[in-house]
């Protein structure tokens, strides 16, 4: 039967990459079933030296999932109950729920209009609130690098530094995203990487690491990944968790980090090739000076909920998905609301958070997209419009 339907667009990709390394996957995958060695073989330390060195880092900890890295870096803190842990009200639950498992306080910060991330003049604002009403200990801000772009870690460094926080970047989308030339990793105390198969850096499974500059906080994570583990098995030093990655997805890791930089440029064609088309029709990402987005996902913003609605209707009519990241602001969550309210006795409302999730919508952003499938992205959009 001839094939006229063009090919499918997908969100994301999980098939292109594969067919370029699927020999070396099956090489690597098959050396770990030989060996034997299921949790914590060679490959775990060959990644963490190979990711150490893509991030310009001194040290890489390979953990279970992104969720854990943050869980591991706020345990290494001491973070607990009466600790205020202040994180962006536009990002993914995981960020808020680590603070909220550890028995400390998510005091939630508005965000910036134009770069989606955590806004400095409104963390100070909380972050004053919350001193004035002393009930808190400000103990950490979580930075969230949105899409692919890095926070302002300049600000959040300065105000950590002042204020004896810890700063933690939540880098589970952009993994190779820079900032004034310095790789994300070495921004911030520490910095979370999710190996989600969707983000930029995808394993086959669940996986993640912690990135950071110091010896100690290193080797205080090793520990805890592990039961919180001594220098021999079984001497326990502190409580800890099971955190560990596993060795297979250690294994794909290494299959596709050479792919890294070649398609974090293919990322950026792609995110071109979209502003190109759409600037001025609707609102698209910032490209500031310095900033190095890793352009994880592609979002832009929209006039209101309707117009959106009516874009994602003319999308999916010529077959190009779309999604909603995120289409409810954490403070709202019924999960969250309660700690929202705790947190600051009258706390300022959240604005733009609530105002992005009414009108952001992501197109399809992986490396492989043709030129042709971009014009599809484009095309279906100004129709919607
Ligand atoms: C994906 C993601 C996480 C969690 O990563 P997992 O590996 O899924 O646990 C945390 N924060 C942000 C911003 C994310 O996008």
């Amino acid at each position: 039967m001839p094939n006229s339907t063009p090919a499918p667009i997908g969100l994301f990709d999980v098939r292109a990459q594969q067919a370029l390394i699927r020999p070396e996957i099956d090489r690597r995958l098959a050396a770990v079933l030989d060996s034997g060695r299921f949790v914590m073989g060679p490959e775990v330390e060959e990644l963490e030296r190979g990711l150490a060195a893509f991030a310009g880092v001194g040290h890489c900890v390979g953990v279970s999932s992104g969720t854990d890295a943050l869980q591991i870096a706020m345990m290494a803190e001491g973070i607990g109950r009466g600790d205020a842990v202040f994180l962006p009200a536009f990002t993914y639950t995981a960020t808020a729920e680590v603070p909220l498992v550890l028995g400390a306080t998510p005091v939630f910060v508005d965000v910036d209009p134009r770069t989606f991330n955590i806004d400095i003049a409104d963390l100070r604002r909380r972050l004053a609130l919350v001193k004035a009403e002393g009930r808190l200990r400000p103990r950490a801000v979580v930075g969230v690098d949105l899409f692919g772009l890095p926070a302002d870690w300049r600000a959040i460094e300065a105000i950590c530094a002042e204020e004896g926080m810890f700063a933690l970047d939540d880098a589970a989308q952009a993994f190779g995203g820079a900032l004034e030339g310095r790789r994300l990793g070495g921004w911030g105390g520490a910095a979370a990487l999710s190996f989600y198969p969707t983000k930029t850096l995808g394993a086959y499974g669940d996986g993640g690491a912690l990135l950071t500059d110091s010896a100690e906080k290193a080797e205080l994570y090793r520990s805890l990944r592990t039961h919180g583990e001594g220098k021999t098995r079984y001497e326990v030093m502190r409580t800890g968790m099971n955190g560990r990655l596993d060795t297979m997805q250690a294994a794909i890791l290494l299959c596709k980090l050479p792919l890294m930089e070649g398609e974090l440029a293919a990322r950026a064609r792609v995110a071109a090739a979209y502003d190109a088309a759409l600037a001025g029709r609707v609102q698209t990402p910032v490209r500031a000076e310095g900033y190095e987005s890793a352009n994880g996902l592609y979002s832009v913003l929209v006039e209101d909920e309707a117009q959106r609605a009516r874009v994602q209707e003319a999308c999916k009519a010529r077959g190009v998905p779309t999604a909603i990241y995120y289409p409810l602001p954490l403070h709202h969550q019924p999960a969250y609301r309660e700690a929202h309210a705790a947190a600051i006795g009258q706390a300022p409302p959240l604005p733009v958070s609530e105002m992005l999730c009414q009108r952001i919508l992501a197109l399809p952003m992986h490396p492989y997209l043709s030129e042709a499938q971009v014009a599809r992205v484009t095309e279906a959009v100004l129709a919607g419009l």
